[in-house]
């Protein structure tokens, strides 16, 4: 059975201080049901000191929000996977869109990234999804395919087995305008379906994927009650303990 995970990436907002009071809020309060997991991505400066707080359970881990695409170096100012691994993060968040658009990451970037991430034991959230021009010009479908396909399908089907998708529409992202669940389910089947082309049911089967994009309490429960939808990445509503409890208990 696959997980269903929900993954608060808490991107350049909460200081140490009040990131540590809502880990400590969550896991005072985590979700009853075993498949249910819990991802916190915090800022570099403290990713240790979270990791350390989820030492005592399986269900619960920190990630990067990015990595390194070189192994080490002269490249100031970067961190590299394996300085991730070392803080006891056990997941890193690859492509999400602010990295793609501010930071012209592009899917061959990406790749490099993916290879530092499992060359150090960590397994990757990975970020693909449309903006609306795309969505209305009705090449969405391609696009994300391209993104997963350039990005990921040159691993083995045990390496894919260290994957989770998220399907982050740009246009709902810190927007406050959520994909219908009608359009969430269809990508993340359609999603579902490529990984069957390329790995079979097995794999395609155990993957997670996630949604993104104001996911918050109020719609999360219908959201992860469709088929393909295992759990969310949650931007905005990660940064408020009781929400992302909340969702964490929506499904
Ligand atoms: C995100 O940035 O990954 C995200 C999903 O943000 P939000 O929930 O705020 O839309």
């Amino acid at each position: 059975m696959r997980k269903n995970i929900v993954a608060g990436n808490w991107k350049m907002n909460l200081n140490r201080t009040e990131g540590i009071a809502l880990v400590e809020d969550v896991l005072a309060k985590l979700p009853t049901d075993n498949n249910t997991h819990v991802v916190f991505a915090p800022s570099f400066v403290y990713l240790h000191k979270v990791a350390k707080m989820c030492a005592n359970t399986s269900k619960v881990a920190a990630a990067a929000q990015d990595c390194s695409s070189n192994e080490k170096g002269a490249f100031t100012g970067e961190i590299s996977a394996n300085m991730i691994a070392s803080c006891n993060a056990r997941y890193v968040v690859l492509g999400h869109s602010e990295r793609r658009a501010n930071f012209k990451e592009s899917n061959e970037l990406l790749k490099t990234k993916v290879g530092q991430a499992f060359t150090n034991n960590l397994k990757v959230i990975f970020c693909c999804g449309e903006s609306l021009v795309q969505r209305e010009s009705g090449v969405h479908f391609d696009w994300i395919n391209t993104q997963i396909s350039e990005s990921l399908f040159h691993l083995s089907s045990e390496e894919f087995k260290n994957i989770v998708i998220a399907y982050e529409p740009i246009w709902a992202i810190g927007t406050g305008v959520t994909a219908s669940t009608d359009q969430a389910q269809e990508i993340h089947a359609f999603i579902r379906n490529i990984l069957v082309d390329q790995y079979g049911l097995e794999v395609a089967l155990s993957t997670s994927i996630l949604y993104g994009g104001s996911c918050k309490p109020s719609n999360a429960k219908e959201l992860f009650a469709s088929q393909d939808i295992d759990g969310g990445l949650i931007g905005g509503a990660s940064l408020n303990s009781d929400d992302f409890i909340a969702i964490t208990q929506s499904f």
